[in-house]
């Protein structure tokens, strides 16, 4: 057995009630994923990764010596295999280098660790609508990709942050990075999606699927004005126009920066159903650090306050603002114990969770074109992943709290949710019903 598959493994002993499959899942997230040139082959058949606003890859583009990034799925499907996996769904985050490989033999695909073979992979089918082209000649995988096995429509309408630089952009996000590599790649990114092509895309979608469940508005912070217009009305103009073209279709959400009542009460009146005012980390200090432009224009103790307000208008179910699970041990200025690490963050989720608000995480991909990822290549450690999701788990069951909305079933062999696994580790119960709007 290989050192990786072993410091596995004791970690899925030591933590018996988180599935395996949830382990894996989370190691694949933080480490990422290599291809064999069989594998990318086969993969090259199905859904491609369409880089819908990270680049979520553990390399820059620029390094993949096998084009990795033209040809890997958007997602891979654990199953079956010597370990018996339930269905589990995982994001494909490429890392030529990792101990993780997708290899195929005979049309077949299957997972090693190490070497050791784990279990088998599909890859997710091309929808009917990737096959589409707008009337611009645009294809409906840069306007309108999918991700979550087609669940999850994914606008990003602005690609770029207006937190610019160092001091200002969140220390683990390459979003401005990522759309200057991927225009130097060649690949077709629209800077700024017009409503029109939103609108065109959706209606090719709408036409032909019926896998998808909720879209995704987002893009980068509006600090000053795009287009004229502030943060709010840029975004909330985007909802607009969908929901008054395909009425309560797809569960609307908006990951957007925490505005004053006000503003977010606008997002609503647009038919916004679920907000999503991400905090990224909750220790003050940490913060700080780590989110420079946000402490700047907004301050944490605002942004928290935001957050509440947020709940009288949505309702505390529907504010779900995410963290960046990892980021809190990045070094030089993170915890360097897991279990303080969890304590911080466990006071966090209490104190949402105690006001009815459930937090969800993204599992920290440490990208190489970031500050946090130029320091810590190798993420936060296996074993925070694992206690974070228990804590989450426990804490969420302790308040009594709902299924997320807009995630699709929960569950092992169920969840659909691609870059954690908060949704594959509780038991299942039934999602609320969204409030039409
Ligand atoms: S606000 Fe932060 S996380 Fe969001 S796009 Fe800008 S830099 Fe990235």
């Amino acid at each position: 057995m290989g050192e990786r598959l072993r410091q596995v493994s004791a970690i899925i002993e030591r933590h018996p009630t988180i599935p395996a499959e949830a382990v894996i899942k989370e190691d694949l997230l933080r480490t990422g994923l290599a291809f064999s040139p069989a594998a990318l082959q086969l993969a090259a058949q199905f859904k491609a990764k369409a880089y819908f606003i990270f680049s979520f890859d553990l390399v820059p583009l620029a390094e993949m010596g096998q084009q990795e990034h033209w040809k890997a799925p958007e997602e891979i499907w654990m199953e079956g295999g010597d370990w018996g996996f339930r269905r589990t769904i995982v994001s494909v985050r490429l890392n030529p280098h990792s101990p993780y490989q997708v290899d195929a033999v005979d049309g077949r695909a299957f997972l090693r660790v190490d070497g050791t073979p784990i279990c088998e992979i599909r890859f997710p089918p091309v929808p009917e609508y990737y096959n589409r082209t707008l009337a611009s000649g645009k294809r409906v995988i840069e306007i309108a990709p999918t991700i979550e096995w087609g669940y999850l429509i994914y606008l990003t309408v602005f690609r770029i942050c207006q937190y610019f630089g160092d001091k200002e952009e969140c220390q683990f996000c390459d979003i401005n990075e990522n759309y200057r590599q991927q225009i130097k790649e060649g690949r077709p990114y629209t800077g700024v999606k017009s409503i029109e092509e939103i609108l065109e895309a959706l209606q090719i979608i709408a036409d032909t699927d019926s896998v998808s469940h909720a879209y995704t508005l987002t893009g980068g912070s509006i600090t000053s004005k795009l287009k004229n217009q502030t943060e709010v009305e840029f975004y909330a103009q985007y909802a607009a126009a969908i929901e008054a073209r395909f009425p309560g279709r797809w569960i609307g959400k908006m990951v957007a920066q925490a505005l004053p009542k006000a503003e977010a009460q606008l997002y609503k009146n647009a038919g916004v159903r679920i907000y999503h005012p991400n905090y990224e980390v909750w220790d003050a200090d940490l913060f700080e650090w780590i989110c420079p432009g946000k402490a700047r224009y907004v301050g944490r103790d605002e942004w928290i306050r935001r957050i509440l307000d947020a709940a009288e208008i949505f309702g505390p179910s529907y504010v779900i603002p995410n963290m960046v699970a990892g980021i809190e041990m990045a070094q030089p200025n993170g915890f360097t114990d897991v279990e303080a690490a969890i304590r911080s963050t466990g006071e966090g989720l209490e104190f949402f969770m105690s006001r009815g608000i459930s937090p969800r995480f993204t599992t920290w991909c440490p990208e190489p074109l970031t500050k946090l990822g130029k320091l810590n290549p190798q993420g936060a450690p296996l074993e925070y992943h694992v206690r974070l999701l228990e804590t989450w788990r426990d804490t969420h069951a302790r308040f009594g709290l709902p299924t997320p909305p807009g995630y699709g079933e929960p569950g092992i062999g169920k969840a659909v949710f691609s870059v954690s696994s908060f949704m594959d580790v509780i038991a299942p119960q039934p999602e609320p019903v969204v409030p039409a709007v």
